[in-house]
Protein backbone atom coordinates (compact mmCIF):
# COMPACT_ATOMS: atom_id res chain seq x y z
CA UNK A 1 0.00 0.00 0.00
CA UNK A 2 2.64 3.25 -1.31
CA UNK A 3 -0.30 5.63 -0.10
CA UNK A 4 0.07 4.22 3.65
CA UNK A 5 3.51 4.40 3.46
CA UNK A 6 4.00 7.74 1.99
CA UNK A 7 1.50 9.12 4.25
CA UNK A 8 3.32 8.55 7.10
CA UNK A 9 6.77 9.13 5.80
CA UNK A 10 5.58 12.77 4.74
CA UNK A 11 4.19 13.00 7.82
CA UNK A 12 7.06 11.84 10.21
CA UNK A 13 8.82 14.42 7.86
CA UNK A 14 6.74 17.23 8.30
CA UNK A 15 6.47 16.43 12.19
CA UNK A 16 10.60 16.71 12.13
CA UNK A 17 10.98 19.41 10.28
CA UNK A 18 8.80 21.64 12.49
CA UNK A 19 10.11 20.80 15.33
CA UNK A 20 14.12 21.53 14.34
CA UNK A 21 12.81 24.73 12.69
CA UNK A 22 11.72 28.02 14.53
CA UNK A 23 9.95 30.20 11.80
CA UNK A 24 10.45 33.08 13.28
CA UNK A 25 13.80 32.66 12.69
CA UNK A 26 14.02 32.79 9.04
CA UNK A 27 12.49 34.86 6.56
CA UNK A 28 11.05 34.08 3.55
CA UNK A 29 13.65 33.28 0.75
CA UNK A 30 13.23 31.77 -3.04
CA UNK A 31 15.57 30.56 -5.50
CA UNK A 32 15.63 30.93 -8.75
CA UNK A 33 15.46 28.63 -11.92
CA UNK A 34 14.69 28.65 -14.94
CA UNK A 35 13.52 25.94 -17.87
CA UNK A 36 13.31 24.57 -21.67
CA UNK A 37 16.71 26.97 -22.23
CA UNK A 38 18.99 27.92 -24.02
CA UNK A 39 16.05 28.52 -26.90
CA UNK A 40 17.51 29.39 -30.49
CA UNK A 41 14.15 29.88 -31.73
CA UNK A 42 13.36 33.39 -33.11
CA UNK A 43 10.78 35.98 -30.99
CA UNK A 44 10.25 39.51 -31.75
CA UNK A 45 12.19 42.12 -30.55
CA UNK A 46 15.36 40.42 -29.61
CA UNK A 47 17.50 38.15 -30.81
CA UNK A 48 18.44 34.00 -28.86
CA UNK A 49 21.52 35.50 -27.84
CA UNK A 50 20.38 39.32 -26.96
CA UNK A 51 17.40 37.02 -24.53
CA UNK A 52 20.31 34.90 -23.19
CA UNK A 53 22.31 38.21 -23.03
CA UNK A 54 19.61 39.81 -21.22
CA UNK A 55 18.23 37.30 -18.44
CA UNK A 56 21.73 37.00 -17.31
CA UNK A 57 22.49 40.95 -16.87
CA UNK A 58 19.52 40.75 -15.11
CA UNK A 59 20.62 38.25 -13.14
CA UNK A 60 24.13 39.34 -12.67
CA UNK A 61 22.83 43.05 -11.53
CA UNK A 62 20.96 41.65 -8.72
CA UNK A 63 23.86 39.19 -7.78
CA UNK A 64 21.54 36.48 -7.98
CA UNK A 65 22.64 32.88 -8.56
CA UNK A 66 20.13 30.67 -10.38
CA UNK A 67 19.99 27.29 -12.20
CA UNK A 68 18.74 26.72 -16.04
CA UNK A 69 17.38 23.56 -16.94
CA UNK A 70 18.58 22.62 -20.95
CA UNK A 71 16.31 21.03 -23.10
CA UNK A 72 19.31 20.33 -25.39
CA UNK A 73 17.08 19.85 -28.41
CA UNK A 74 16.06 23.67 -28.22
CA UNK A 75 19.21 24.91 -28.82
CA UNK A 76 22.51 23.14 -26.86
CA UNK A 77 22.14 20.53 -29.30
CA UNK A 78 23.90 23.30 -31.82
CA UNK A 79 27.60 24.82 -30.82
CA UNK A 80 25.68 28.41 -30.69
CA UNK A 81 22.98 26.77 -28.52
CA UNK A 82 25.64 25.48 -26.24
CA UNK A 83 27.60 28.56 -25.79
CA UNK A 84 24.21 30.30 -24.67
CA UNK A 85 24.21 27.56 -22.00
CA UNK A 86 27.88 27.63 -21.22
CA UNK A 87 27.61 31.25 -20.54
CA UNK A 88 24.93 30.47 -17.85
CA UNK A 89 27.63 28.04 -15.93
CA UNK A 90 30.38 30.54 -17.04
CA UNK A 91 28.06 33.50 -14.85
CA UNK A 92 28.20 31.36 -11.70
CA UNK A 93 24.58 29.53 -12.18
CA UNK A 94 24.06 25.60 -12.17
CA UNK A 95 23.50 23.62 -15.17
CA UNK A 96 20.94 20.82 -14.94
CA UNK A 97 19.07 18.77 -17.13
CA UNK A 98 15.66 18.79 -18.95
CA UNK A 99 15.56 16.22 -21.31
CA UNK A 100 16.87 16.82 -24.95
CA UNK A 101 13.06 17.11 -26.54
CA UNK A 102 10.80 17.93 -23.57
CA UNK A 103 8.67 14.79 -23.80
CA UNK A 104 5.80 14.73 -21.60
CA UNK A 105 6.02 11.17 -18.96
CA UNK A 106 2.40 11.14 -18.38
CA UNK A 107 1.65 10.48 -21.72
CA UNK A 108 0.92 6.74 -23.10
CA UNK A 109 3.04 6.89 -25.83
CA UNK A 110 6.34 7.93 -23.71
CA UNK A 111 8.14 4.89 -22.41
CA UNK A 112 9.89 4.36 -19.12
CA UNK A 113 12.87 3.47 -21.60
CA UNK A 114 12.12 6.43 -23.81
CA UNK A 115 12.27 9.08 -21.14
CA UNK A 116 15.32 7.99 -19.19
CA UNK A 117 17.64 8.09 -22.70
CA UNK A 118 16.27 11.27 -23.20
CA UNK A 119 17.86 11.64 -19.37
CA UNK A 120 21.13 10.26 -20.56
CA UNK A 121 21.48 12.63 -23.99
CA UNK A 122 21.19 15.73 -22.20
CA UNK A 123 23.71 14.90 -19.65
CA UNK A 124 26.17 13.71 -22.52
CA UNK A 125 25.95 17.35 -23.69
CA UNK A 126 25.94 19.23 -20.44
CA UNK A 127 28.15 17.07 -18.68
CA UNK A 128 31.04 19.42 -19.69
CA UNK A 129 29.85 22.52 -19.13
CA UNK A 130 30.63 24.63 -16.13
CA UNK A 131 27.92 24.80 -13.58
CA UNK A 132 26.70 21.21 -14.36
CA UNK A 133 24.76 19.25 -11.58
CA UNK A 134 22.99 15.88 -11.65
CA UNK A 135 19.96 17.81 -11.00
CA UNK A 136 16.99 16.70 -12.95
CA UNK A 137 13.80 19.10 -13.51
CA UNK A 138 10.80 16.66 -14.93
CA UNK A 139 8.96 18.15 -17.91
CA UNK A 140 5.80 19.98 -16.99
CA UNK A 141 6.56 18.94 -13.25
CA UNK A 142 4.48 15.22 -14.31
CA UNK A 143 6.80 12.17 -12.98
CA UNK A 144 4.49 9.54 -14.77
CA UNK A 145 0.96 8.01 -15.28
CA UNK A 146 1.88 4.75 -13.85
CA UNK A 147 3.61 4.03 -10.62
CA UNK A 148 5.90 1.60 -12.39
CA UNK A 149 6.87 4.70 -14.43
CA UNK A 150 7.07 6.84 -11.40
CA UNK A 151 8.98 3.94 -9.38
CA UNK A 152 11.16 3.31 -12.25
CA UNK A 153 12.10 7.13 -12.35
CA UNK A 154 13.22 7.24 -8.48
CA UNK A 155 15.26 4.79 -9.06
CA UNK A 156 17.08 5.76 -12.19
CA UNK A 157 17.79 9.09 -10.53
CA UNK A 158 19.40 7.52 -7.49
CA UNK A 159 21.01 5.19 -9.46
CA UNK A 160 22.33 8.22 -11.40
CA UNK A 161 23.07 10.07 -8.18
CA UNK A 162 20.45 12.55 -9.94
CA UNK A 163 18.47 15.00 -7.88
CA UNK A 164 14.78 15.50 -8.67
CA UNK A 165 15.53 19.21 -8.91
CA UNK A 166 11.81 20.07 -7.70
CA UNK A 167 9.31 23.39 -7.65
CA UNK A 168 7.73 24.84 -4.85
CA UNK A 169 6.66 28.31 -6.87
CA UNK A 170 4.80 27.26 -9.89
CA UNK A 171 4.55 30.22 -12.35
CA UNK A 172 2.61 30.55 -15.62
CA UNK A 173 5.00 32.80 -16.91
CA UNK A 174 5.04 30.54 -20.23
CA UNK A 175 1.34 31.64 -20.50
CA UNK A 176 2.09 35.76 -20.17
CA UNK A 177 5.44 34.87 -22.28
CA UNK A 178 2.61 33.75 -24.81
CA UNK A 179 0.52 36.82 -25.07
CA UNK A 180 3.21 38.79 -25.11
CA UNK A 181 4.73 36.99 -28.15
CA UNK A 182 1.43 37.42 -29.81
CA UNK A 183 0.98 41.09 -29.10
CA UNK A 184 4.08 42.13 -30.27
CA UNK A 185 3.42 39.68 -33.55
CA UNK A 186 0.52 41.41 -34.16
CA UNK A 187 1.89 44.66 -33.65
CA UNK A 188 6.05 44.96 -33.90
CA UNK A 189 5.88 48.64 -33.55
CA UNK A 190 4.47 48.38 -29.69
CA UNK A 191 5.77 50.93 -27.59
CA UNK A 192 6.54 50.28 -23.67
CA UNK A 193 3.00 51.92 -22.81
CA UNK A 194 1.19 49.42 -24.93
CA UNK A 195 3.01 46.43 -23.62
CA UNK A 196 2.92 48.04 -19.94
CA UNK A 197 -0.58 46.08 -18.93
CA UNK A 198 1.11 42.61 -19.76
CA UNK A 199 4.33 43.48 -17.51
CA UNK A 200 1.89 44.66 -14.83
CA UNK A 201 -0.12 41.24 -15.04
CA UNK A 202 3.34 39.19 -14.95
CA UNK A 203 4.43 40.87 -11.85
CA UNK A 204 1.03 40.77 -10.27
CA UNK A 205 0.32 37.01 -11.49
CA UNK A 206 4.04 35.90 -9.74
CA UNK A 207 2.86 37.70 -6.81
CA UNK A 208 -0.31 36.45 -5.93
CA UNK A 209 1.84 32.91 -6.58
CA UNK A 210 4.66 33.83 -4.36
CA UNK A 211 2.39 35.12 -1.55
CA UNK A 212 0.17 31.73 -2.52
CA UNK A 213 2.65 29.23 -2.25
CA UNK A 214 3.94 30.82 1.04
CA UNK A 215 0.93 30.26 2.13
CA UNK A 216 0.67 26.70 1.60
CA UNK A 217 3.67 26.20 2.92
CA UNK A 218 3.41 27.51 6.02
CA UNK A 219 0.30 25.71 6.43
CA UNK A 220 1.78 22.26 5.68
CA UNK A 221 5.01 22.54 7.19
CA UNK A 222 4.40 25.03 9.72
CA UNK A 223 6.96 27.66 8.76
CA UNK A 224 8.25 29.38 5.70
CA UNK A 225 10.39 26.90 3.17
CA UNK A 226 12.80 28.33 1.09
CA UNK A 227 11.13 28.66 -2.42
CA UNK A 228 12.21 27.14 -5.69
CA UNK A 229 10.61 29.47 -7.98
CA UNK A 230 10.15 27.99 -11.87
CA UNK A 231 10.22 30.59 -14.53
CA UNK A 232 11.12 29.71 -18.10
CA UNK A 233 13.94 30.88 -21.01
CA UNK A 234 12.13 33.01 -22.83
CA UNK A 235 11.37 36.81 -24.25
CA UNK A 236 9.18 37.86 -21.10
CA UNK A 237 11.78 37.08 -18.44
CA UNK A 238 14.68 38.59 -21.36
CA UNK A 239 12.73 41.82 -21.16
CA UNK A 240 11.69 42.00 -17.39
CA UNK A 241 13.32 39.71 -15.16
CA UNK A 242 15.00 42.82 -13.53
CA UNK A 243 11.53 43.96 -12.54
CA UNK A 244 11.19 40.22 -10.68
CA UNK A 245 13.80 40.50 -8.97
CA UNK A 246 13.05 43.74 -7.90
CA UNK A 247 9.31 43.01 -6.97
CA UNK A 248 10.91 40.08 -4.59
CA UNK A 249 13.45 42.32 -3.02
CA UNK A 250 10.18 44.80 -2.62
CA UNK A 251 8.05 42.17 -0.70
CA UNK A 252 11.18 41.61 1.23
CA UNK A 253 12.05 37.54 0.22
CA UNK A 254 15.60 36.80 0.50
CA UNK A 255 16.98 35.41 -2.44
CA UNK A 256 19.31 31.96 -1.87
CA UNK A 257 20.85 30.02 -4.70
CA UNK A 258 19.24 27.23 -5.64
CA UNK A 259 22.09 24.55 -3.49
CA UNK A 260 20.75 26.95 -0.05
CA UNK A 261 17.63 26.18 -1.14
CA UNK A 262 17.54 22.10 -2.24
CA UNK A 263 19.67 22.07 1.37
CA UNK A 264 16.28 22.34 3.17
CA UNK A 265 14.77 18.90 4.12
CA UNK A 266 11.23 19.67 2.26
CA UNK A 267 13.40 19.17 -1.06
CA UNK A 268 14.05 15.18 0.14
CA UNK A 269 10.60 14.45 0.41
CA UNK A 270 8.37 12.06 -2.36
CA UNK A 271 5.19 12.79 -1.72
CA UNK A 272 2.57 10.58 -3.78
CA UNK A 273 1.59 12.47 -6.91
CA UNK A 274 -2.13 12.35 -7.34
CA UNK A 275 -2.12 15.20 -9.82
CA UNK A 276 0.35 15.68 -11.90
CA UNK A 277 2.54 18.94 -13.16
CA UNK A 278 2.30 20.60 -9.81
CA UNK A 279 4.54 22.22 -7.36
CA UNK A 280 5.92 19.67 -4.45
CA UNK A 281 3.77 21.64 -2.06
CA UNK A 282 0.64 20.61 -4.26
CA UNK A 283 1.80 17.29 -4.11
CA UNK A 284 2.33 17.40 -0.59
CA UNK A 285 -1.11 18.82 -0.13
CA UNK A 286 -2.46 16.42 -2.15
CA UNK A 287 -0.51 13.50 -0.56
CA UNK A 288 -2.23 14.49 2.93
CA UNK A 289 -6.02 14.13 1.32
CA UNK A 290 -6.72 17.97 0.58
CA UNK A 291 -8.80 18.84 -2.49
CA UNK A 292 -8.27 21.28 -5.52
CA UNK A 293 -11.06 23.98 -4.08
CA UNK A 294 -8.67 23.38 -0.43
CA UNK A 295 -5.26 24.02 -2.14
CA UNK A 296 -7.13 26.94 -4.16
CA UNK A 297 -7.47 27.29 -7.82
CA UNK A 298 -5.15 30.11 -8.54
CA UNK A 299 -2.48 27.90 -8.04
CA UNK A 300 -3.36 25.27 -10.57
CA UNK A 301 -5.28 28.24 -13.34
CA UNK A 302 -2.24 28.82 -15.84
CA UNK A 303 -2.56 32.26 -15.33
CA UNK A 304 -6.46 32.68 -16.63
CA UNK A 305 -7.00 35.46 -14.73
CA UNK A 306 -4.60 37.38 -15.44
CA UNK A 307 -5.00 36.49 -19.40
CA UNK A 308 -8.99 37.06 -19.01
CA UNK A 309 -7.90 40.43 -17.31
CA UNK A 310 -5.43 41.54 -20.35
CA UNK A 311 -8.56 40.25 -22.93
CA UNK A 312 -10.80 42.86 -21.50
CA UNK A 313 -8.47 45.69 -21.90
CA UNK A 314 -8.30 44.29 -25.32
CA UNK A 315 -5.10 42.29 -25.68
ZN1 LIG B 1 9.94 22.49 -19.42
Amino acid sequence: MPAVFSMHSLRTALAAACLVLAPQLYAQSVAFSFDDGPSLAETPRLSPQARNDAMLAALAKHKVKAALFVTAGNGAIKPEGLALARAWGQAGHVVGNHTMTHPDLDSAKVSLAQYQQEVLDCDRIIAALPGYQRWFRFTFLREGNTPDKRNGMRSFLRQQDYRNAYVTLDTSDWRLNDKLVEVLEKNPQASAADLEPIRQAYLAHLRQRALAYRALAQRLQGRDIPQMLLLHHNLINALWLDDVVKQFKDMQWTIITPAQAYADPVYALNPERAAPGQSLLLSMGRSLGLSTQDLGLRLMDDGDFEIDALKQQGL
